[in-house]
């Protein structure tokens, strides 16, 4: 069993970096944000609670949000483990997830704010299926337009410069304490997150004694390997 919690800021790739690592080691890839917004997108009761707040990048209640990773780690889906992302974010959701869960290692992707501005500033989002672009590292074939179903593609409502300029400042402020707190008992690893991606990935699986990642692969999950 392998339960990881990877941090980082918004931009440091923690989307891409807990896909590689779930989909070739069997995890499940738990995105808290992810969460909120297909509660957003499905108009349900607790979308309708987390509107505001996601739209304008700012935390959700921690009372709400410790219900939703319970809830969701209480499917007991993780036969072989968990890559938790986006959560905890403070001090308190830090202390209220040590209680219920022993975890083997904190990923911290470690990224300067100036490059967090370039990478999160060209971000697009297909409207239709939710599939990720880059401006800088993954364009779509045509531009504005979705490779995979044609729509369109638009930034993430949270991804605009006044809104990261202060999402940057509240989560210098928050994480760092939870970064404090899980030092001390030692299983953070500080990965340098500047490199590619698949570089960022092998950083991870050295650091944390897990089998090498095989970028030729695609990152497809171990049992389909030949
Ligand atoms: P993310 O995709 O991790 O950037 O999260 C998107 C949004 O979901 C955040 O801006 C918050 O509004 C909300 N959110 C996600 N995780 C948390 C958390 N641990 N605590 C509070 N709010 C969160």
């Amino acid at each position: 069993m392998r339960k990881y919690v990877i941090m980082g800021v918004q931009g440091s790739g923690k989307g891409t970096q807990s896909k590689l690592l779930a989909d070739d080691l069997d995890l499940v890839h738990i995105s808290v944000g992810d969460i909120f917004r297909w509660h957003v997108k499905n108009h349900t009761k607790l979308g309708a609670q987390v509107r505001r707040l996601v739209a304008a990048g700012e935390l959700v209640g921690d009372d709400l949000v410790e219900d939703v990773v319970s809830d969701r780690l209480h499917l007991h889906d993780w036969n072989y483990g968990f890559v938790i992302d986006g959560f905890p974010r403070n001090r308190r959701q830090a202390e209220f997830f040590l209680e219920s869960y022993d975890i083997d290692g904190v990923i911290h992707l470690d990224l300067p704010d100036e490059e967090v501005r370039r990478r999160v500033l060209a971000r697009r989002l297909c409207s239709q299926c939710g599939m990720d672009y880059n401006l800088i590292a993954h364009r779509p074939e045509v531009e504005g337009r979705c490779d995979v179903c044609g729509g369109e593609l638009v930034s993430r409502e949270d991804d605009s410069p006044d809104v990261l300029a202060r999402r940057l400042r509240d989560y210098h402020s928050k994480i760092d304490p939870v970064v404090d707190l899980f030092r001390g008992k030692e299983y953070v690893m500080t990965i340098d997150a500047r490199a590619d991606k698949f570089t960022v990935q092998q950083t991870i699986r050295a650091r944390f004694n897990l089998p090498p990642f095989d970028p030729s692969r695609g990152g497809e999950p171990a049992e389909l390997r030949s």
